[in-house]
């Protein structure tokens, strides 16, 4: 049987990497779709680990040959997106994808595989705590942290598109409730 696509997006530091780190360790058969970038890598990243790190025109030329299930400028000049060979050869090997995605990449994904999907916001309490989260986690630049911040409080909006939210304000809660809904929606 082929395997379940389940969608987390959330505003950057609302705890959603470490959500999904810990739900891949639950025995969900979970696989986590790894997205091209045309960012540098960040501290410890890898390429082929966290992102496939593209050059902007290596990426362009996988945009003019229809390589993505959905691809977005999440910041100015930083494109972000989904392959759908990575994708399709995950869901045909029969494991469940999680996919780590901006707001607009996560509805565009839901429309496509519908009932196959399960979609997942997760909210930060507020967007000063955001704000501290994510100078605590010292890897931007003030002013990139005031971007990501922008960026937040207009991804807020998309909220109520998704199937659920989860307010990430104790992480352990959180967790809880994101591994309850999964195996739910997997049936385990
Ligand atoms: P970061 O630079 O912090 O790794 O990611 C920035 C934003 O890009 C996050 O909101 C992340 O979810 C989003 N993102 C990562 N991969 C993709 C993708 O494949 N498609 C889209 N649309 N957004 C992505």
């Amino acid at each position: 049987m082929k395997g379940k696509v389940i969608i987390f997006s959330a505003p950057s530091g609302s705890g959603k990497s470490t959500i999904i780190k810990y739900l891949m360790q639950q025995g969900l058969n979970l696989a986590f779709s790894i997205s091209a970038t045309s960012r540098p890598p960040r501290g410890t990243e890898q390429d082929g680990v966290e992102y496939f790190f593209l050059s902007p025109e290596d990426f362009r030329k996988r945009i003019d040959n229809d390589e993505f299930l959905e691809y977005e400028e999440v910041y100015e000049g930083r494109y972000y997106g989904t392959l759908k060979a990575q994708v399709e050869r995950q869901l045909e090997a029969g494991q469940n994808v999680i996919l780590d995605i901006d707001v607009h990449g996560g509805c565009r994904i839901k429309e496509f595989y519908g009932d196959r999907a399960l979609s997942v916001f997760i909210q930060p309490p507020s967007v000063e705590a955001l704000r501290q989260r994510l100078h605590h986690r010292g890897m931007d630049s003030p002013e990139v942290i005031e971007q990501r911040i922008d960026r937040a409080e207009y991804e807020l909006g998309f909220a109520p598109k998704f199937d659920i939210v989860i307010v990430n304000d104790d992480l352990q809660i959180a967790q809880c409730q994101a591994l309850e809904r999964l195996r739910a929606f997997l049936g385990k």
